[in-house]
C-alpha cells in the first residue's frame, strides 16, 4: 500500500501561527517570542503544555454495489466551496474513528455504509492552520438514496470515465479515486468484533 502524503511546508516557524496569547488553563500571558520548529509553549505558572498536533480525521470511499464512487459537491460557505471531495471529517474527542465514519456519511449523504476496510492513510498539510491525519476507509452503500447534508450541497455517484471530469478540493481524494478506479487499492481488514454497533 502506498500511503500518501499532501503537505507544504511554509518554514521552520509555521508553528508560531497555532500559538496562544495565553495559557488556556490559567491565564497567565505566555512570553512573546518566536518559536523554534517543535518547541512548545509552556505555562510557568501552571505547567500546561499546548501541544500543536495534526486534526485526525476520515474519509470514505462510498461505494455502489455497481462499483460507483459517491462524491459530494462543497456548499459555497465552506472552504474550498464548490469543488468535489469524498464524504467525511473530524474525528471527535471520545468517538472512534469507526464511529466517526458511520456519523459523517449519515450527516453528509443519508446513507447506511457496510465499511470493508482501510486503504490508506494520509498527511495533509493544507496550510499553516490545517494540518490533518486522515484515514481512508472503504464501504458500500446499503439501501437507500443519497441526500446532501451538512457541508455538502448536492452528490454524485461516478464511474472511472466521469471521475476524470471531477473538479476535487483535495489532491489526496483525488489520488485515493484514482486507485480504486485503476484498481490498485489493498485493504486492511477491521476486526469486526468492534466494528458492528
Ligand atoms: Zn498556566
Amino acid at each position: 500500500m502506498n500511503l500518501y502524503q499532501v503537505f507544504s511546508h511554509s518554514g521552520p516557524l509555521a508553528g508560531n501561527n497555532r500559538r496562544l496569547r495565553h495559557c488556556p488553563q490559567c491565564g497567565l500571558r505566555f512570553a512573546d517570542r518566536a518559536l523554534a520548529r517543535f518547541e512548545r509553549q509552556r505555562c510557568g505558572q501552571c505547567g500546561y503544555v499546548h501541544h500543536l498536533n495534526p486534526a485526525p480525521g476520515i474519509v470514505m470511499l462510498v461505494k455502489s454495489p455497481a462499483g460507483e464512487i459517491l462524491v459530494g459537491r462543497r456548499r459555497a460557505t465552506a472552504r474550498y466551496g464548490g469543488k468535489w471531495c469524498l464524504p467525511g471529517g473530524y474525528i471527535e474527542y471520545e468517538e472512534s474513528f469507526i464511529d466517526t465514519a458511520h456519523r459523517e456519511v449519515r450527516e453528509e449523504t443519508g446513507l447506511a455504509v457496510r465499511i470493508e476496510g482501510i486503504v490508506n492513510v494520509v498527511s495533509n498539510h493544507l496550510d499553516d492552520c490545517h494540518h490533518t491525519l486522515v484515514i481512508v476507509l472503504l464501504g458500500e452503500a446499503l439501501a437507500g438514496r443519497p441526500e446532501p447534508g451538512d457541508d455538502l450541497e448536492e452528490l454524485k455517484w461516478i464511474d472511472r470515465r466521469a471521475h476524470g471530469g471531477v473538479d476535487y478540493a483535495f489532491e489526496a481524494d483525488q489520488r485515493i479515486v484514482d486507485g480504486y478506479f485503476a484498481g490498485n487499492l489493498r485493504q486492511v481488514p477491521i476486526d469486526a468484533r468492534i466494528e458492528p454497533r
